[in-house]
């Protein structure tokens, strides 16, 4: 294969930039970052799901993130409302599709700081640490204009600039915005009980509540309620708001201890009408915003940023061409559109106090609790798209074979 000699210029230092920084010159390309140092006290963790798992692997990192990891293995779901209809537990296991495991779940602490790391090792990314104050995007090149004054220009600008991304603003893509009435309080804690690697996500009338493992005795959790009550719960002493996350959790993990650090997100959601045009692709946040449910959002940027790598090796002379940019949002829309719409359907439903859209969430969830295909369906789909179509199309081979 031939080296790519094309310059791409990546604007934006939080994960998706830098593992799209990473994909590139891995790919042959040499790179201009552009953003601050990344973010080292980001008490968050994120769970990424074994496809995601290998484009870390393909760039040299996952070997520094698995001893801070723990996999997740079991995933359930358990209606917390006290609705008239109510869902049963769904528990979704890697073992019934044949994985060891979904995912690993690291902190972001060492996730961007390890993700730096690499970035500053990496011969062929120049990383500039400075903000993108001003952008010309021309017929044949993209230029950003740094706050220093100087410039970088290239061929294609990747735009992991988050979800207000002026590169966005700058290529003329509109978006459709929505603001939730909900906040997600965000802390780690210990408990008493094992937690088997098992993640639960209690749905309850405010949002999600979800607990994710972590190595040891020790869980994260994304708490979603309203603005109001993410501040007085975040004001709570460790003691208190630790019997509050022991009652949400129904006890489940046994007595509970907060870890120092609480963190407040408001939630919104954002969808860009189009995922490039004027040299500009868009990945990570600056291309989709929805609520945290269902661990969906950084898997789906790193899915980004591996699909506009194609399209690039794809278009090798001329990776910002118009056509090059068709051909990424053609492939990206699908998935995009349909993980973001899922997630904010499913966290409309919550909110909803209308039977119907109870009676919908609480029948959808009630048919893949009860029937292992579905699951199983839904299970592939979630960690690649279409590899549970696939399976479905496997199986009825098989069954017309026989
Ligand atoms: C509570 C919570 C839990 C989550 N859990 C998970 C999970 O378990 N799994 C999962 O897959 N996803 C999860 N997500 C989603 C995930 O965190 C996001 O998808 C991810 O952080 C987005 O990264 P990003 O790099 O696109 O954006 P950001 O992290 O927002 O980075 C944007 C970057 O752009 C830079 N920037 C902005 N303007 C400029 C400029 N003018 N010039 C240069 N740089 C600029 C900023 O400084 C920043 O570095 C969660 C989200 C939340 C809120």
């Amino acid at each position: 294969m031939p080296v790519p000699k094309v310059h791409i210029v990546v604007a934006g230092t939080g994960p998706a930039g830098l593992i799209a920084a990473l994909g590139f010159a891995h790919a042959g390309f040499p790179v201009s970052l552009v953003g601050p140092d990344a973010n080292a006290s980001d008490g968050r963790t994120t769970a990424l799901m074994n496809p995601a798992l290998k484009v870390l692997e393909r760039i040299g990192i996952l070997g520094d993130l698995r001893p801070v990891a723990a996999p997740l293995k079991v995933m359930r779901i358990v209606d917390a409302t006290r609705r008239l209809i109510r869902s049963p537990v769904v528990t979704f296991r890697a073992s019934e599709i044949d994985e060891e495991q979904f995912g690993l779940n690291f902190p972001n602490n060492v996730l961007n700081p390890v993700l730096a790391k690499a970035v500053e090792a990496s011969p062929g990314i120049k990383w500039r640490k400075s903000l993108v104050t001003g952008w010309s995007l021309e017929q044949d090149a993209a230029t950003a204009v740094l706050g220093d004054g100087s410039s970088v220009s290239g061929a294609l600008v990747v735009a992991a600039d988050g979800r207000l991304s002026p590169a966005r603003e700058a290529a003329g893509i509109t978006t459709a915005k929505r603001t939730y009435p909900q906040a997600a309080l965000v802390l780690n804690f210990g408990h008493r009980v094992e937690h088997g690697f098992v993640s639960t996500e209690f749905h309850t009338e405010t949002g999600p509540c979800t607990q994710v493992p972590l190595p040891g005795n020790r869980s994260s959790l994304v708490w979603v309620v309203e603005p109001e009550m993410a501040k007085e719960l975040a004001a709570l002493d460790d003691a208190a708001l630790s019997v509050k996350v022991e009652e949400r959790m129904q006890s489940m993990l046994g007595r509970v201890s907060v870890e120092p650090g609480r963190q407040i997100y408001p939630l919104s959601a954002v969808t860009p009408l189009r995922f490039a045009a004027k040299r500009v692709a868009l990945v990570g946040e600056a291309a989709h915003v929805f609520p945290p449910i269902g661990a969906q959002g950084l898997n789906l940027g790193v899915r980004d940023v591996d699909d506009l790598i194609d399209v690039a090796l794809k278009n090798q002379s001329d990776p910002g061409a118009s056509a090059a940019l068709a051909a990424y949002d053609f492939k990206r829309r699908p998935d995009i559109l349909a993980r973001s719409g899922a997630v904010n359907l499913l966290n409309i439903s919550l909110l909803s106090d209308m039977l119907p859209a109870q009676m919908a969430r609480s029948a959808g969830l009630g048919l893949l609790g009860g029937f292992a295909p579905l699951r199983a369906f839904f299970m592939r789909e979630g960690l690649r798209p279409g590899s549970g179509f696939a399976a479905l199309a496997g199986g009825l081979r098989e069954q017309i074979r026989r």
